[in-house]
Formats: structure tokens, C-alpha cells, sequence
């Protein structure tokens, strides 16, 4: 039995930073992995590579659409898909070799295989060519991620019917998608087939896209999306998907209860994302689960074993890289006797469509729900001079200020760069800095982020420069 400070099962996000964390803070540390790769979800198939996908799939899309108004004549384009694929694949292997690069510069061992308890300070480790190593921790964090989540009596074959996963590494480009779910991997992959000139249909439950985010962004996506072509059914509930050999066919309804089918190459299901525990026995230990199945935790992220924490997609929550990566440092500072803190609602979310869409804080649904009154100060990427040198002038940046303080509440951009932009507004919100110190600073020029000064102007009741 080989004894540990602390284990982490696990080596997502949230996995391996607090390895990381861990080992800094001179506790004896070990990862464990099922997989042969280090990186989890985000790495492997998830972040990473759709974002290494959606960088040459927007690049094709400029060239294809943009390129002739530059000036600039290329007489023969074409897509090499398993190019772009290969490359996709290279920024994954960079990725994750430097993450064992990372866990050996760190101290870290790491153990390929599955983690299994056996009480609450033990397990075992089955590796991928059977090896049984059994080691034993004071502290264990659990950093299992999870899964794509089906819909009853769906069944994802992985030949026809699909998820994000499959999608990524499919061999050759589909005439036609039909992708059920209209949330963050519903749009990213839209996009990405779209650009690839696939014919793609998204259907989706809730009456706007990204329906969890402020509902004008997804509204506006929903014309940016329409306008390239991407067939958008809302208000439509999938209730069977079946193979038919070289198609799949998706049954629903639509609002009124009347049922329609579509076919097409693939149907790709991106209904969510559900908490992973199978095999790391649980019922082994005090560590218990929600009615969602995902793995109960207190402030202190700790399960109700007490040595036992769990971090990241397993506990719920906002499924995000960075969110998980806030969990890990957290709780290996909790264990270290420190007070860290996280501000859930200071979480950023970013959509990497193009326009790229990012929020923080308070939704305007949100406000109106708690009867909070607000102003607001939205400005057009249209009137900014940076984004008419790049033709990118669709979207807005939209702050909501609490009118008695100029407190930020929250921050909505759909625009070129919001991905990046948004790092200000947290800052901004994190700090409880008001508008008029948010435009009183001064913002180089011509940049795409004028665009947040100008809407910081209006919600502080400040008349814009610029329009
Ligand atoms: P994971 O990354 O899921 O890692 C868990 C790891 O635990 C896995 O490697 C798994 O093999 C391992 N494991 C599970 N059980 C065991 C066991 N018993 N023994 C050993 N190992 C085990 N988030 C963003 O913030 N930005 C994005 O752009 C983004 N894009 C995404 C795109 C897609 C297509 C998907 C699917 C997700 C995306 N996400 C994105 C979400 C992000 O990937 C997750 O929120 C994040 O990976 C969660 O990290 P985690 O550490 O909790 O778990
Ligand atoms: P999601 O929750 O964002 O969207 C799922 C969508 O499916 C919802 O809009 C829901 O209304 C719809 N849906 C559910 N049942 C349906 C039905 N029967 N018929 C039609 N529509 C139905 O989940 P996701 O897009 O699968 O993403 C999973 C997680 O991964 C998210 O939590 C997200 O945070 C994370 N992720 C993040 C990024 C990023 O940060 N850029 C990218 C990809 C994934």
C-alpha cells in the first residue's frame, strides 16, 4: 500500500490544478487517470480541441466571406478537413504533454487506471493493461467530470446518433447534422459544421438559444446564426431518435403538441452534461449523492466523509474549466487551514461562436425576478472604429448598473473578442468598482473594448461619445 498526503482522482481542470496546488503547498501528492492522457474533458474533448476546431473553421468561414472585400483574391480554396483535424489533435497532444510535464516538475505521481474506494482512505487502482495498485491518502479529492447526458429511451449508439465526443474525431464531413440542444455545445457545434458547409439543424426546448444567459444574446445569435444559413427550430421537444443505417431520423413536437421527424447523417444529442461516479465505489465510503447524482458537498467542498472533497462537473453548478479550476485551488487552501474564497456569480461564461458571446453577474431576467431596479448602457460593435477596420460590427456590449451606487451588476457582450473582453467586467464586478470608475479610466484606441466604456457611459447615465 503506498501512502499519500493527498490523492486527486481525476486530472480535468479541476484535477489537476489541485495536484498542482497541492504539491506547491509541500503536501506528498498523486494523480489518478483513467485515461492514457492527462487533461480530462476540457483537453481531450472538450474545450481544447472544439475551440482548436472553431479557430479553423472561423478562419475558412473569413476567408470564404471576407476575404474578396480585403482585397485580398485567392483563386482556388479548399477545406482539407483532415488537416484541420490533424492539427486539432496537435493542440491536444501539446496540451496534455504538458500537463505531465507539469506533474513532473510538481513532484506529482501519477497512476494511469481506475480509482476505486475501498473505505474512505483507501483504493485501488486498476490499470488499462490490469495492474492493481492499492494506495492509501489522509485526504482524497474525487475530480470525476462528467459525462454527456442522454434523453429517455434515447440511446447513443456513437455510429448515427452522437455526442460532442464522436462529432470531434468523425472521419469524414456529414452532408447534413441535426443536433438536439440549443445550449453552449448545441451552438459551438453548429457552427463548426456549419462553416464546414454541412446542412445543420438545431433543435431546441426553450424558446431562445442559451437559454440560461441573458436572453437578448441568444435572441441575437439566433439572427447571426439564421443569417449563415443554420436551420433554428425553438420550442420543440425530441422524444425518439432512430438509426436508419446511413441517416438517423429525430422524432418531436413542437409547442402545440404536433409531431414532426427530420433526417440526417447524424444526429448529435447536446441535452447536457450529467455528474461521473460509476466504478469509483462510493458505497465504499460516507460520500453521498444529490437525486441528480451528483456528489454532495458543503461550503468547504467537503463530503459528508470528512477527509473526502469533491471539485468541478461531479458537484454541480456552472460545468466549466474555469469553475473547476476555482474548486481546486479553493479546497486544497481550505485543507492547508487558509480562507480562500469563491464568488460564484463572478464566474465568466463564454460561448465560442463568432461573434464570441461572454457574461458576467446578474441577467436582466434575473433582476426583474428579484425586483431589483437597474439601468442599462448598451452600445453597437457597429459605431466602434476597431470593429469596422475588421468588418466585425454585429453584436453589443450591455452593462446593467444598480442606479442608487453605479454598482455593476452585470456585463452581456455578444461581439468580436468577448471571450477576452469579459476579463474586465469580472474585475469590474469583483471589486464592486461602479461605471463611472469603469469609464473614467482610459481605454487605448481604436480597440474593441471601447465598446464596454461606451456602454459603462450610458448605464451610468452618461451620455456616449461615439454615437
Ligand atoms: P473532467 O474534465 O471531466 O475530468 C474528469 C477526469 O476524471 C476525466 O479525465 C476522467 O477520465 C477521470 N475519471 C473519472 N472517473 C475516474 C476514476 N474512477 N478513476 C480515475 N479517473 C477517473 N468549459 C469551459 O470552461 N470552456 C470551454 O470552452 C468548454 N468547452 C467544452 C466543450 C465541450 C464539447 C465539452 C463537452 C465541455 C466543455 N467545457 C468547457 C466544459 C469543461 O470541459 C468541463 O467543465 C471541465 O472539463 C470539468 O472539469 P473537471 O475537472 O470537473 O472534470
Ligand atoms: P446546456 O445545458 O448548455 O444545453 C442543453 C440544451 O438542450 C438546453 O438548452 C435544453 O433546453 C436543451 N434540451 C434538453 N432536452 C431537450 C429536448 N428533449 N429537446 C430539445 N432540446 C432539449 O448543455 P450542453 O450544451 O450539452 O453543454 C453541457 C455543459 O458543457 C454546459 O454546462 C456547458 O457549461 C459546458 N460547455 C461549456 C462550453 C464553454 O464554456 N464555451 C462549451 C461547451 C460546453
Amino acid at each position: 500500500m503506498e501512502k499519500f498526503d493527498l490523492i486527486v482522482i481525476g486530472s480535468g481542470p479541476g484535477g489537476y490544478v489541485a495536484a498542482i496546488r497541492a504539491a506547491q503547498l509541500g503536501y506528498k501528492t498523486a494523480i489518478v487517470e483513467k485515461y492514457n492522457t492527462l487533461g480530462g474533458t476540457c483537453t481531450n474533448v472538450g474545450c481544447i480541441p472544439t475551440k482548436a476546431l472553431l479557430d479553423s473553421t472561423h478562419q475558412y468561414a473569413e476567408a470564404l466571406t471576407k476575404f474578396n472585400k480585403h482585397g485580398i483574391e485567392i483563386q482556388k480554396m479548399a477545406l482539407n478537413q483532415q488537416q484541420m483535424y490533424r492539427r486539432k489533435e496537435e493542440v491536444v497532444q501539446k496540451t496534455t504533454q504538458g500537463l505531465t510535464f507539469l506533474m513532473k516538475k510538481n513532484d506529482i505521481t501519477t497512476f494511469q487506471g481506475i480509482a476505486h474506494f475501498t473505505s474512505n482512505t483507501t483504493l485501488t487502482v486498476t490499470s488499462s493493461t490490469g495492474v492493481l495498485t492499492q494506495l492509501e491518502a489522509d485526504k482524497i479529492i474525487i475530480a470525476t467530470g462528467s459525462k454527456p447526458a442522454t434523453l429517455p429511451g434515447i440511446t447513443v449508439d456513437k455510429k448515427r446518433i452522437i455526442t460532442s465526443t464522436e462529432a470531434l474525431t468523425l472521419v469524414e464531413q456529414p452532408k447534413s447534422i441535426l443536433i438536439i440542444g440549443g445550449g453552449v455545445i448545441g451552438v459551438e457545434m453548429a457552427s463548426i459544421f456549419n462553416r464546414m458547409g454541412t446542412e445543420v439543424t438545431i433543435l431546441e426546448y426553450a424558446p431562445t438559444l442559451l437559454a440560461t444567459m441573458d436572453t437578448e444574446l441568444g435572441k441575437t445569435l439566433q439572427k447571426l446564426l439564421k443569417k449563415e444559413q443554420i436551420n433554428i427550430l425553438l420550442e420543440q421537444s425530441v422524444y425518439a431518435v432512430e438509426n436508419l443505417g446511413e441517416q438517423a431520423r429525430v422524432k418531436f413536437k413542437d409547442k402545440q403538441g404536433v409531431e414532426h421527424q427530420l433526417d440526417a447523417d447524424y444526429v448529435l444529442l447536446a441535452v447536457g452534461r450529467r455528474p461521473y461516479t460509476e466504478g469509483l465505489g462510493l458505497e465504499n465510503t460516507e460520500v453521498t449523492l444529490d437525486e441528480k447524482g451528483y456528489i454532495k458537498t458543503n461550503a468547504h467542498l467537503q463530503t459528508q466523509a470528512g477527509n473526502i472533497y469533491a471539485i468541478g462537473d461531479v458537484i454541480g453548478g456552472a460545468m466549466l474549466a474555469h469553475k473547476a479550476e476555482e474548486e481546486a485551488v479553493f479546497v486544497i487552501e481550505i485543507i492547508n487551514g487558509q480562507k480562500p474564497h469563491i464568488h460564484y456569480n463572478r464566474i465568466p461564461s463564454v460561448v465560442y461562436t463568432w461573434p464570441e458571446i461572454a457574461s458576467v453577474g446578474a441577467t436582466e431576467q434575473e433582476l426583474i425576478q428579484q425586483n431589483i431596479t437597474y439601468t442599462i448602457g448598451k452600445f453597437p460593435f457597429s459605431a466602434n472604429a476597431r470593429a469596422r477596420a475588421s468588418m466585425d460590427t454585429e453584436g453589443f456590449a450591455k452593462v446593467l448598473v444598480d442606479p442608487q451606487y453605479g454598482e455593476i451588476l452585470g456585463v452581456h457582450i455578444i461581439g468580436a473578442r468577448a471571450a477576452d473582453l469579459i476579463a474586465q467586467a469580472v474585475v469590474a464586478l469583483e471589486y464592486e468598482v461602479t461605471a463611472k470608475d469603469m469609464f473614467s479610466i482610459s481605454y487605448a484606441h481604436p480597440t474593441f473594448a471601447e465598446v464596454l466604456k461606451e456602454a459603462y457611459r450610458l448605464a451610468g447615465g452618461y451620455p456616449a461619445i461615439n454615437i
